[in-house]
């Protein structure tokens, strides 16, 4: 098959470029490069089933070339990161909803099927652990930015499944967990690639809050081969189905196993986090995917659990260390 991946130069999406090149797929990428790196597919570049074109997916006649011959389509691109939020609020509740309806309106014009990544931010401050698809959420005001990039996402969702229930598009929602792996950055928020780099430059890590606040992360590796599955599922009818990793950690004791693979003497600092990202910020406490749903469906089983997962990190960021 044809794949288009929209942010297909973004650490996840040239991840998914990648795999689906190892699987004998062919790809098409469309990135406009505004948090995605030309590096991620630097190396894809030159391979017969690969391709690329840099713009935006709300250039119809760009998405059209980039998408035309392609039977189905991963829609990566969005806003990303929490930081990228706080700082550019117009730009993220735009580009989430303006690009996704473009994404799906040319799904539905051209007949192909579509997996749209969603978030686990739509969760909201939902306290009931695990999440579960079909949870109610619950959101802070609106006065407070961060909840604009939920909301965004969740319209995705709710135009997902209107595009299916009223046009018979093929679509499918992935609500993606913290993901991480090689390539990912910290300049967005990510914490984990944020506390590696620190650590490798003598430290401090810098903890936000209490750091009792607690995530579950699972490896790019584990989330890529699974939304290729999702894709190929004989049915896409609007389901939602949470992806992400199984062991629960702290912040503060997530600091504590960067630290102490890279060197147990570093400093382990806490910041308020009104000095981050201002006085109207609420963080979301506690996040934990029920992984029910994409079990019963895909036999989604994570093969990498935080040990391996932050040996990948620490290895990817020591090379490109050494290469800069
Ligand atoms: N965090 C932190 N230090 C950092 C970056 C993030 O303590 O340098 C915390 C952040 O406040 C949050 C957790 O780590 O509680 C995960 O942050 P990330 O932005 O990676 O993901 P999200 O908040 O979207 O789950």
């Amino acid at each position: 098959m044809r794949f288009l991946i929209t942010g297909g130069a973004g650490f996840i999406g040239s991840h998914l470029a990648e795999y689906l090149l190892g699987a004998g797929e062919s790809v098409v990428v469309l990135d406009n490069l505004s948090t995605g790196r030309f590096d991620n597919i630097r190396h894809l570049v030159g391979q017969p089933s690969f391709s690329y074109f840099i713009g935006s997916v709300e250039d119809p006649a760009l998405l059209t070339e980039a998408g035309r011959q392609c039977d189905a389509i991963f829609h990566l691109a969005a806003a990303v990161g929490v930081e990228l939020i706080v700082r550019d609020p117009v730009g993220t509740i735009e580009t989430n909803i303006n690009g996704t309806e473009a994404v799906l309106r040319f799904a539905v014009r051209y007949g192909k099927r579509v997996l749209v990544t969603s978030s686990s931010e739509v969760y909201g401050k939902t306290a009931k652990l695990p999440f579960r698809e079909e949870d109610d959420v619950t959101y802070g005001a609106t006065s407070r930015p961060r909840w604009a990039y939920a909301i965004s996402k969740a319209v995705d969702e709710f135009l997902v499944r209107a595009y299916v229930e009223s046009k018979g598009l093929p679509g499918i929602v992935a609500r993606l967990f913290n993901t991480v792996g090689p390539r990912q950055v910290g300049h967005y928020g990510m914490v984990i690639p944020r506390f590696v780099d620190q650590a490798l430059r003598g430290g401090p890590l810098l903890v936000y809050g209490d750091g009792r606040q607690t995530r579950c992360f699972a490896h790019v590796a584990d989330i890529v081969a699974a939304l290729y599955e999702l894709i190929r599922l004989p049915q896409l009818n609007a389901e939602i189905v949470n992806l992400g990793g199984k062991e629960r950690v702290s912040i503060r004791h997530l600091a504590e196993r960067v630290r102490d693979r890279v060197n147990p003497r570093l400093d382990i600092q806490h910041v308020p986090y009104e000095s981050v990202f201002g006085a109207s910020f609420e963080d979301m406490r506690d996040r934990d995917p029920d992984l029910q749903r994409a079990r019963k469906l895909i036999g989604y089983a994570p093969r990498y659990d935080l040990n391996r997962i932050l040996d990948d990190v620490i290895g990817d960021r020591r090379r490109e260390r050494q290469a800069a």
